[in-house]
Formats: C-alpha cells, structure tokens, sequence
C-alpha cells in the first residue's frame, strides 16, 4: 500500500488551492474503451473568493431563484466547490497524498452530447447531454440522471463525485456517476420528454450498461423516464432492465425504490433521534422541496407521530402550526393543484425565506444544491439537519450550523437510500427474481443503520458526521483501486 501522506496536507483546507494533473492525454490512456462521443478532459476551476473562509462572502445568488421572491435564493458557489471543499478536508484529515488526490477528484469519463430535437413550436431546439463517470474502483458506475436548465458539465462532476462516495459510506457494490440535460423538463410536453430522452439515450447507450454504468432518476426524471431509457438501450442490446433503475414496477422496477430516498432520511432520524433526546411525537419537522424525496421523507415522518410545520415547492411555502396534511397536499398535487391552492387545518401560505426560519426540531432540505448558505443559515431554527438534497449546504453555512450547535447529517449519507434500492433493484433484474415491499425495506432500514453507525463511530468534537462520512468513503475508494491495482 502506498503512503498516503500528503506534503501540503496542511495548505489544502480552501477550494481552489489543489493541483489536479488531468490532462486529455492522461484521460485518454485512462480509458478502457472506445467511444464515438465527444469526451473532455475534466477541470479544476480555479477560485480567489475564499470558500471556506467564513469571513468572505457567498458570490449573489442565482438570478433564476429570485423569482417574485417566491423561491428560496441559493448561493452562487457551486456543487463542486462545495463538494471539493468537503473532500479536501477529508482528504487533509488522512493525509492523502498529492497523487492519489489527483486521481481521486477528477472523473474517469466525462460525456457530452449534443440533442437536437424538434419540439411542438416547429423548431429544432438543441440541449446539452452529459454523462459523467467520476470512479469505478468499487463497481460499476452509478447515479441519477437530472433535466434542469442549469444542469452543466461542473454540476454533473460534482453530483458524480458525491455518488462515489455516496456508494463506498453505505457499502454497496458501485461506482459514481451522474448525467442529464439542460432542459427545462417542466415546461416540455410529455412527447418532447419522450424524444429528447431517447436522443440523448442513443448517443450515451455505448458507455452504459449493467456492468458498466447504470443510471436512475433525479430532478425533474422517473420511472417512466428510466422506462423510455430502457426501450431505447434495447433497441440495439436486447431487452436489458438492469441497464437502468428506478423503472416502474410494471417493467422490473423494485417495490420501494420510488419511496426509498425518503425512507432513508426517515431511518437517519430515527438513529439520530435518542442522541439529541428528540421524540417523534414531540418533533416538528419542516421539508424544503416537497418533490419526490421530501414527500416521502414527510409522510414517513407523519406515521412515525411527527408534526409537518412546514413545507415548501417550487411554486411557494406552506406553514401550519397544528401540522400539515401531508398526505392531502401530495393527492392534490397528484390530481394537478399546486402548494398555493391547497387548503388545510391553520395552513397559511408564506415567503419561502420565512419556511427557513420557521420553529423546529427537524429541517429537512429536499430541493436543490446550496440552499442553505452564509446569508440564511443563521436563521435556521432547527436542532438536526437532514439533507434530503445534494450539496444543499454551503461550507460557510455548515460553519455557521456546527457554531450553532445544529446536529446535521450529511447528503452523502442521508440521501443514499435512493442508491441502496437501486442496488437491490439491479440484483433483483440480475437476478430475475422479486422481493417483496416489506423486505426491500428492511433490507434498506439495515444497511442505513449501519452506514450511520460506522461513521458516527468516527466523529468526535473535531470530526464533524460529514468529515467522518467523507472518511469512510474515501478510504473504502482509495483501497479498491490500489487492492486492484488501478492506481
Ligand atoms: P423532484 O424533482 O421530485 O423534487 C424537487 C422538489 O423541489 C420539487 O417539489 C420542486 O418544486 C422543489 N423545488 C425546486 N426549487 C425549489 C426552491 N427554490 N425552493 C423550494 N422548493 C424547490 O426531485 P427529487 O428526486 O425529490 O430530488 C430532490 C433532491 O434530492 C435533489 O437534490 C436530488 O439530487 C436529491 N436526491 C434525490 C434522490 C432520488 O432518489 N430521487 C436520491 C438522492 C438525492
């Protein structure tokens, strides 16, 4: 095994300030395989502004999330910095060195496409795909796929980079992977949906596949997204369901994967829950993005006893002190009506940075990445944060949540329940055999405690969950692939 002391260990605490040898070249012999795509050589971006430093401050919000003042603004640092700042401190606290780092934070394939599609207006409109591969020491390469318009090459690293620790913290046989287009999902006709995702399949299909990387939903994609996904791979490899997960259960999906993600969350706050004297019945919980993950991640917590003080979507924020009708709000959402028609007990509408700063015991953010940052991080009212989203926490808001005594559980973790059903669904195709709901999600329930448990055995007052899980996740990665001699 090769040492893994780093000489500048000490200097490697702020984004921006690593060295990444990642050349075409050496992406080039890095490679396996042909493919007919155009691949790119991965970047570091360079940054001056600090992050990490809690004393500069977050670059202006995004633009797109100002909207009316509806929508939550997010911070302008990235899913990658971010991502990269909580590596780096891992990576300092093992003293990883400089070379393994290099091969570690930067992607083994990085896919790009171009979508051409003619949509209802009559004109072609043409989208970026990516696909991005970022370490398959483990497994082969796995993650969602997400249609946003601000989906980009840097976002996709980023959320590849996650899944490969995601996968190696809850021990499961995969690598990290991440793809999508910029559309803007919600505003295209099913049919345009339809035809983009298999355009995109077509010109991807050569680097996917059971044993080499498997896709699933994310943001604004599902089941019958991971559907069209499979008939289009079929058409030039044969019917193949373990090709994708996350399939409706007509077509060799697995009971519980579409609730998994939120059920994870759930079974993190049940472990959490006696360390920080919390009782269901006594906990109110507010969920930031009231989609596929946060839904669940509510109505699981309603059964449990908990009270849902607040929510919020895309279109605005809900809160009632006597507890919101989760269930109701998710059938009316269902039938069509949005979070500001829906009526209910004591339920008032109100400004989505009000949800933030809302009394209670449990927040819960499951919409997008750097939601929470230095601006508003400090009016969060919480004792425990369970990040339901991907890199929803800037470094300085986690600075300033640990200052304040705020218990939270990393994405990385948290959100990993959605992977582990994706597992149990690819050996279920594998396999061509069905478990039932209920063992699904025991089996999820088993291997979440124990995720939770190993990296909690590595936290102390230094060692934040997040650095611990980060931890766990790099070892476990950095040992296969020198065990197999990748590196
Ligand atoms: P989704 O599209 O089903 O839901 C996203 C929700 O967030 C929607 O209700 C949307 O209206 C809301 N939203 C968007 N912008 C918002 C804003 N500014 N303020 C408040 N709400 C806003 O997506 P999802 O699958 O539930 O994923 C949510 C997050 O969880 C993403 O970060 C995703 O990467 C992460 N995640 C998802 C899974 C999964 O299995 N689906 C697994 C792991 C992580």
């Amino acid at each position: 095994m090769r040492p893994m002391r780093s000489e500048h260990a000490e200097d490697r605490s702020r984004v921006g300030e690593r060295e990444v040898d990642c050349t075409a070249e050496t992406k080039g012999e890095a490679m396996s395989d042909e493919t007919a795509t155009h691949e790119r050589p991965a970047t570091t971006p360079q940054r001056d502004d600090g992050v990490g430093d809690r004393h500069a401050p977050d670059k202006s919000p995004r633009t797109a999330n100002q909207e009316d003042g509806k929508v939550t603004r997010r911070a302008e640092v990235s899913n990658l910095e971010i991502v990269h700042h909580y590596f780096d401190r891992a990576a300092d606290r093992l003293e990883l060195a400089d070379d393994i780092r290099a091969v570690m934070l930067s992607a083994y394939r990085e896919v790009q496409v171009q979508v051409p599609v003619k949509l209802a207006d009559g004109r072609i409109h043409v989208y970026s795909g990516y696909r991005v591969q970022h370490n398959g020491a483990r497994g082969p390469y796995k993650g969602g796929m997400r249609y946003h318009p601000e989906v980009d090459l840097d976002e996709v690293r980023a959320l590849a980079a996650l899944m490969t620790w995601k996968t190696a913290i809850v021990n499961i046989p995969f690598g990290g992977a991440k793809g999508g287009i910029n559309c803007p999902a919600d505003k295209l006709e099913r049919d345009e949906l339809q035809k983009i995702t298999r355009s995109f399949m077509s010109k991807i299909d050569k680097v996917l596949g059971p044993t080499r990387d498997i896709p699933a939903p994310d943001v604004n994609t599902n089941a019958q997204v991971m559907a069209w996904m499979m008939d289009e791979y079929g058409k030039t490899h044969g019917h193949t369901p373990a090709c994708v997960t996350g399939k409706p259960i007509a077509l060799e999906g697995s009971y519980g994967r579409e609730s998994a993600t939120g059920r994870g969350l759930v079974f993190m706050f049940r472990e959490a829950a006696p360390q920080l004297g919390l009782k269901a019945e006594e906990t109110r919980v507010v969920v930031q993005g009231f989609g596929n993950v946060g839904a669940w991640a509510a109505r699981i917590l309603r059964q449990l006893g908990c009270r849902i003080v607040g929510v919020s979507d895309a279109n605005g924020s809900l809160h009632s002190e006597a507890g919101i009708d989760v269930d109701a709000l998710h059938e009316h959402l269902r039938e069509g009506g949005t979070s500001n028609d829906f009526e209910g007990e004591g339920v008032e509408s109100i400004g989505a940075e009000e949800l933030m700063e809302l009394e209670c015991e449990v927040f819960i953010p499951a919409a997008l990445g750097g939601m929470i940052h230095a601006d508003n991080a400090d009016r969060l009212n919480c004792k425990l944060v369970i990040e339901g989203a991907n890199s929803p926490t800037t470094p300085k808001a986690d600075e300033i949540l640990n200052d304040k005594g705020v218990f939270l559980i990393p994405d990385v973790m948290a959100n990993a329940g959605g992977v582990v059903v994706s597992y149990f669904e690819w050996v279920q195709n594998l396999q061509h055999f069905r478990w039932d709901e209920r063992e699904v999600n025991d089996k999820l329930g088993g291997i979440m405690r124990r995720a939770y448990r190993q990296v909690k055995e590595r936290c102390s007052d230094d060692v934040p969950p997040r650095v611990a899980a980060y931890e766990v996740g790099i070892e476990r990665v950095v040992e296969a692939a020198q065990t197999r001699g990748y590196i």
